[in-house]
């Protein structure tokens, strides 16, 4: 069941579109996650691709690289988020504005940071982990 028997012609997604749903980067086919990024479940990792059997952390520990990507995404959007503060508001007086906003956002924001920082070690920082097109057919 589901859409791996039924797309018989898949399309492959290009790499951006592939990354942005969070698939396997070699197969492109499966999802690297096991829940929504938005939901009440804390989001699950698939230890392996369910499609094309690829271990996603390749060694123990190796996300600990995406905690950092994870970190730089968040001062990014916190600048994002004050200069936006402060063009919507004009004020540089209140700093308790500021926290209000940047806050939330950041807690928002963290399922995202989350994800696509793993998507991202995944898919343009990790040397040899390409898109291989044999992984991508349909299983017999
Ligand atoms: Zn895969």
């Amino acid at each position: 069941m589901g859409t791996l028997e039924v797309n018989r012609e898949y399309k492959v997604p290009s790499q951006f579109t592939a990354a942005w749903q969070a698939k396997c980067p070699r197969c492109r086919r499966a999802d690297m996650f096991a829940t929504s990024m938005y939901g009440f479940k804390l989001q699950k990792m698939h230890e392996v691709c369910p499609h094309c059997s690829l271990r996603f952390e390749k060694e123990p520990g190796y996300f600990y690289v995406s905690m950092f990507l994870s970190y730089g995404m968040n001062v990014i959007e916190m600048i994002i988020a004050a200069v936006l503060t402060y063009l919507v508001t004009d004020n540089l007086e209140d700093p308790l504005l500021y926290i209000m906003v940047i806050f939330p956002v950041i807690f928002l924001l963290s399922p995202f940071n989350y994800r696509f920082s793993r998507v991202i070690l995944l898919y343009w920082l990790t040397p040899g982990l390409h898109y291989v097109p044999d992984t991508s057919k349909n299983k017999s």
